[in-house]
């Protein structure tokens, strides 16, 4: 079966299996990844027409108690500055976005023992008090059922948890032994449970990643249906044990965005910061292959560059009010729109 049959098939909505996931990669060419990317632009219009989705992403804590092998901010880098903003902080940060337009606060960061239940819960009303109308997206990793269950009542909406590959030898490659693979994916099950919209997602060309392990996180992600999937290519950290390793590979990240945006049509998907960190154009190509989500970052200026997961973040300076407007002239530059709403999932 070629690359172009098994698009078109993801285009009427089949489901494909493991082989055939595997086929579709192993085979497809570079003219196979523009007819995807174009068939999977066409979908994106179909859903959301012209607007993209913006989420004000405040990184709040760079304290980890992970290990994970990739990370800039695992535990055993001692390079790091470690900063956690106060709650003041992270308040402004919010009535900045709100200013400028941003309906979604995403609140992220390392696994920090100080971002216990009960301030998480507390931040979480404050902010759902001030502005009723902002979704917030959490991404603080894996918790029990039980705090999960906590954060959803306080007002959570979303939640990120990328599972980071399907494949259970390869997570074990990618993380210290107490990080198991098992854990990640009851995280994950908890939450849809729970009934936040849930993100999960992949680094595109880990160490150790080939064409299988890919097959499988496509598979997965038909199966799991997940709200939001988040994307973008593996880049070396100096500080970490992967600093030599190559970073992922842009078309393939591009491929991947096509191949999700056709597989799950209503998915928000975003055109990552560590895509646009790799090619100054990769916010304007994620979603004219696919993705309508963009993600600016709205932490304050002075802790930008502690909160590293990788090497030389991209920092488009399209963060305050004047530079979502750069972000807009941007985008229309593709036809697209940025929209002030809550951008949710449409049922
Ligand atoms: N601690 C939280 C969120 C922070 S990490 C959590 O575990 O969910 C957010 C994501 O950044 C990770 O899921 C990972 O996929 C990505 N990431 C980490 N290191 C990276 C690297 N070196 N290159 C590219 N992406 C990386």
């Amino acid at each position: 079966m070629t690359a172009r049959h098994l698009i078109d098939r993801l285009v009427a909505g089949d489901r494909l299996d493991l082989p055939d996931w595997r086929r579709l990669l192993d085979v497809a060419t570079p003219e196979d990844r523009g007819y995807a990317a174009r068939l999977a632009n066409d979908a994106r219009q179909r859903v959301f027409g012209n607007a993209i989705y913006i989420r004000g992403l405040v990184e709040f804590t760079n304290f980890c108690r992970c290990n994970c092998l990739y990370c800039g901010i695992r535990r055993d880098n001692r390079d790091v500055r470690r900063y956690r903003l106060s709650d003041e902080q992270i308040l402004t940060c919010l009535e900045d976005g709100y200013a400028a337009g941003f309906r979604t606060l995403v609140l992220q960061g390392g696994e920090d023992a100080h971002a216990t239940d009960e301030w998480l819960c507390g931040l979480l009303q404050t902010i759902k008090s001030r502005h009723p109308d902002v979704a917030v997206t959490l991404s603080v990793g894996e918790r029990s059922r039980e705090s999960y269950r906590r954060l959803r009542e306080a007002g959570a909406d979303r939640y990120l948890l990328r599972h980071e590959t399907a494949s259970p030898e390869h997570y074990a490659r990618l993380h210290p032994a107490g990080q198991t693979f098992d854990n990640r994916m009851r995280c994950l099950r908890d939450l849809q449970e729970l009934g936040f919209q849930v993100g999960c997602g992949f680094m595109v060309g880990s160490p150790f990643q080939d064409n299988g392990c890919l097959a499988r996180d496509l598979h997965f992600i038909q199966e799991f249906r997940p709200q939001m999937v988040g994307i973008g290519p593996f880049i070396p950290h100096h500080a970490t044990p992967f600093r030599a390793a190559p970073s992922g590979n842009i078309e393939t990240t591009l491929l991947l965005l096509s191949l999700l945006r056709l597989a799950l049509p209503k998915l928000l998907l975003p055109a990552t910061t560590a895509l646009a960190t790799l090619d100054p154009h990769g916010r304007e190509r994620g979603i004219l292959a696919g993705a309508n989500v963009v993600m600016p970052n709205l932490s304050p200026r002075e802790v930008r560059d502690s909160y590293a997961l990788y090497d030389h973040k991209a920092n488009s300076g399209c963060e305050a009010a004047e530079g979502l407007q750069r972000l807009r002239d941007q985008l229309q530059t593709i036809g697209c729109d940025i929209v002030v709403s809550r951008g949710d999932a449409p049922s």
